[in-house]
């Protein structure tokens, strides 16, 4: 690996989503950063629980982990008001830009000419509203995981690794979400 090679920070929401995104990356000779920024993710000690797998995923593809802080409270004040909104709405649209706003500024701390995120291989979430977060925001590369059978091969790898495969998204309203769907279909 040259010197001179462009530098890609990689930011991770989870472990099975980052696992097909990080090999696909690496197939490509990309020389790859991971980055886990989720203030989104509640409660801490969910959040606890993905990292742990994250810096699990890590050691296994032999690739450098950046944990950023956590801060739930800026996260909540960041998307106020947007609490009702369903998964795919407003509020994840302004999740995204968190996520992607704080991977951008961490890229140029470390002089890292590239970044992107996991977020894309997930069928919840649309590409076009995240590459649409990243608008103005230098070095965003829009890569699509999803494409060429990216979550699939992310439940593959998750199934080989044994992964934690979370059942709701990150935040508390995802959650509640969640249970309430759990519930209507017991
Ligand atoms: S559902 Fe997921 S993407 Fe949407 S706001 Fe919550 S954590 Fe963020």
């Amino acid at each position: 690996m040259s010197s001179d090679q462009v530098r890609y920070l990689l930011h991770v929401c989870c472990a099975p989503c980052a696992s097909a995104s990080i090999e696909r990356l690496t197939e490509r000779g990309e020389d790859v950063t991971l980055f886990f920024s989720n203030s989104n993710i509640y409660p801490h000690q969910e959040y606890l629980r993905r990292l742990a797998e994250v810096e699990r995923l890590a050691r296994i593809f032999s690739v450098p982990l950046i944990e950023d802080i956590y801060d739930h409270e800026s996260w909540l004040r960041w998307v106020s008001g947007l609490e009702d909104e369903p998964e795919k709405g407003r509020r994840c649209d302004r999740c995204f830009a968190y996520s992607l706003r704080r991977t951008a500024e961490k890229a140029e701390e470390l002089g890292m000419q590239q970044f992107s995120t996991t977020l894309s291989i997930s069928p919840h979430k649309r590409s076009a509203s995240l590459f649409a977060a990243a608008e103005g925001l230098d070095g965003f590369v829009p890569d699509d995981f999803k494409k060429k059978n990216g979550f699939a091969r992310s439940i593959a790898l998750s199934r080989e690794f044994e992964l934690y495969r979370q059942d709701y998204c990150g935040c508390e309203f995802s959650k509640r979400a969640s249970q309430r769907h759990h519930t209507r279909s017991q």
